[in-house]
């Protein structure tokens, strides 16, 4: 079972993902967690190039690295582990790309879908938690956290705009594979929606 949650820049996947592991776990299930950029050794040396080196980098380019992490971590964690029969819990996939590097950096989203596609040599998640929240409320929790990435907390709100609307969109474009959760609910009670469609796949 291959699970991702998605979603905007503070909109709570890392809790969610750590509460829905700890809850699978309890319920006697075998769960990888991972995470996009950097789920295995390669894709962290490619998170820090992502995300903390400054400069220009190229939108292809980007698109290019972020497929290279994917690819990576499909084909030396993710499938290995859904061969074992074991549950892969994954922050972001490639809904992120055709968001961000699609929407977010106007690239053509059906080619970095295809690009996505090709990485991952066409897995596509059983479920896509897709937590939905205003822009300006993702900004003030990341301010919160004090998470700053040199690259991505640049980016004006139009940029945030086109992600959260793209999101939308993919799901309205595959229902059975999304289940969209209003992303400003308490954590527990996300959770909560988490659980209730989780159990319906085991
Ligand atoms: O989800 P996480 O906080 O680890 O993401 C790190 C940063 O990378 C975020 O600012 C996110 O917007 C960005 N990102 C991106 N394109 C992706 C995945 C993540 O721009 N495909």
């Amino acid at each position: 079972l291959f699970i991702t949650l998605e979603g905007g820049d503070g909109s709570g996947k890392s809790t969610q993902s750590a509460l829905l592991t700890d809850w699978l776990v309890e319920q006697g299930q075998t769960v990888v967690m991972s995470r996009e950029p950097g789920g295995t050794d390669l894709g962290r040396e490619l998170r820090e190039i992502i995300l903390h080196r400054r400069g220009y980098i190229a939108p292809r380019a980007e698109a290019l690295l972020y497929a290279a992490d994917r690819a990576h971590n499909v084909a030396t964690l993710v499938r290995p582990a859904i061969a074992r029969g074991e549950i892969v819990v994954q922050d972001r996939y490639l809904d992120s790309s055709v968001a961000y590097q699609g929407a977010g950096r106007v690239l053509d989203p059906v080619e970095v879908r295809d690009l996505s596609l090709w990485a991952a040599e066409s897995l596509l998640p059983d479920l896509t938690v897709l937590l939905d929240l205003d822009v300006a409320a993702g900004r003030a929790r990341l301010d919160a956290d004090e998470k700053v990435f040199d690259r991505l907390e640049a980016e004006k709100d139009e940029f945030h705009t086109r992600v959260r609307d793209s999101y939308l969109a993919l799901a309205a474009a595959e229902p059975h594979r999304f289940l969209v959760i209003d992303g400003s609910l308490p954590a527990e009670q996300i959770a909560g929606s988490i659980r209730s469609r989780v159990v319906e796949l085991l």
